[in-house]
């Protein structure tokens, strides 16, 4: 069957709403349909530049507006990131992603670091992911010609419910970032977090988004909110399991062929809940002690979860083949030194407000 892109927030609520049983077998069937459902994808998550960030996300710790205990860094070398994609094969992970806490990519030597951690992890045979923020089309192709195999940029929620999270950069610039990238031959890894306050219809509504793309994102993650203490959301209930199950079941009907990645908030999750998300559809999980700044399981309980489910890590390059890798040196694609214009909405989100008043009184 062919993919829909034309989705309406209406059909998709009514799925998510679906009697239980019905949406989870429903979901598995699609699942079933175009994906080996004893496969499960194994990435793993490097913050290669730690906290410090200009932007007001409500959920993140790393925004260094608000007062959390995160420890930051400066940029990673590229040795250092080499000897952790190194561990990180070795336990199991088909895929590195590198996350910095940056509005921007700005061209020069740090871009140019990161250009170079790409090829580096592309030459042990692993796909390479990266989440930077924003992205211009020359810097898409930069990273496309370094071997990146994805490029990761989240819409967080709906573009109503985004306004109530963030106010330093808008949807329009997601949307164009994601554009960016599908100019190169680089794959499309964006989803959303669930449990920031947001209502049924903004979960539908983050849907319609990512699957009116088209194509539609080669990965999803859904992320349950993992409330830091010191950020605006910090008091949000913990998402319930159902509604992650539900969540990722839908992801899965209206995006058949993406990757349906489990992400954070899995600690919150007992087996038995992260088991019936693979049987709806979720195919994917991060591997790793860590998510960029908050915990996650350990690689042994996940390599145990997956002994007794009988799942198989997915290999590298399963999906796609593996990009080629150009060297710095014959590289086509230059920095523009570009000074784009991304947008900053500046609407006050009363919560981000009180949040960094806080931080001020307790600096
Ligand atoms: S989510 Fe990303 S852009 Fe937003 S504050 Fe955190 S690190 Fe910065």
């Amino acid at each position: 069957m062919a993919l829909r892109h034309d989705w309406t927030k209406e059909e998709i609520l009514e799925i998510y709403n679906k009697p239980f049983m019905e949406l989870l077998y429903e979901a598995a069937t699609v699942h079933r349909q175009h994906h080996d459902p004893n496969t499960v994808q194994v990435s793993t998550l490097l913050s290669i530049k730690t906290g410090g960030c200009p932007e007001d996300c409500g959920y993140c710790p790393q925004a260094a507006r608000y007062h959390t205990d995160l420890e930051g860094n400066d940029l990673m070398s590229v040795s250092q990131v080499k000897a952790q994609a190194l561990r990180a094969k070795s336990a199991g992970s088909s895929r590195v992603c590198m996350g910095a806490a940056w509005r921007n990519v700005r061209d020069g030597e740090e871009f140019d670091n990161v250009l170079e951690m790409v090829r580096t992890i592309n030459k042990l045979d692993m796909e390479v992911c990266c989440t930077l923020g924003m992205i211009t089309e020359n810097q898409a192709q930069r990273l496309a010609e370094a071997g990146l195999y994805a490029y990761n940029h989240n819409l967080d929620s709906s573009e109503e419910y985004y306004k109530e999270v963030i106010s330093t950069r808008g949807y329009q610039d997601r949307l164009d970032t994601i554009g960016n990238v599908r100019k190169t031959n680089v794959t499309v890894c964006s989803g959303g977090i669930i449990g920031m306050g947001e209502n049924e219809a903004d979960r539908a509504g983050m849907l319609v988004a990512l699957s009116t793309l088209n194509p539609q994102p080669e990965s999803v993650p859904i992320n349950a909110l993992v409330p830091v203490e010191g950020t605006p959301l910090e008091e949000q209930e913990p998402v319930p399991i159902w509604e992650m199950i539900r969540m990722v079941a839908t992801t899965r009907i209206v995006m058949p062929e993406t990757q349906v990645r489990l992400s954070a908030g899995r600690t919150q999750m007992s087996r038995e809940g992260q088991a019936m998300c693979f049987f709806a559809g979720a195919n994917s999980i991060f591997a790793g002690d860590k998510l960029l700044t908050t915990p996650n399981p350990d690689v042994n309980e996940d390599m145990e979860m997956f002994k007794m489910l009988g799942l198989n890590p997915q290999k590298a390059f399963e999906k796609k083949a593996q990009p080629e890798s150009v060297d710095a040196e014959n590289s086509k694609y230059q920095s523009k030194g570009e000074k784009p214009k991304w947008t900053r909405p500046g609407h006050e989100i009363d919560r981000n407000l009180q949040a960094q008043e806080k931080a001020k009184t307790k600096a």
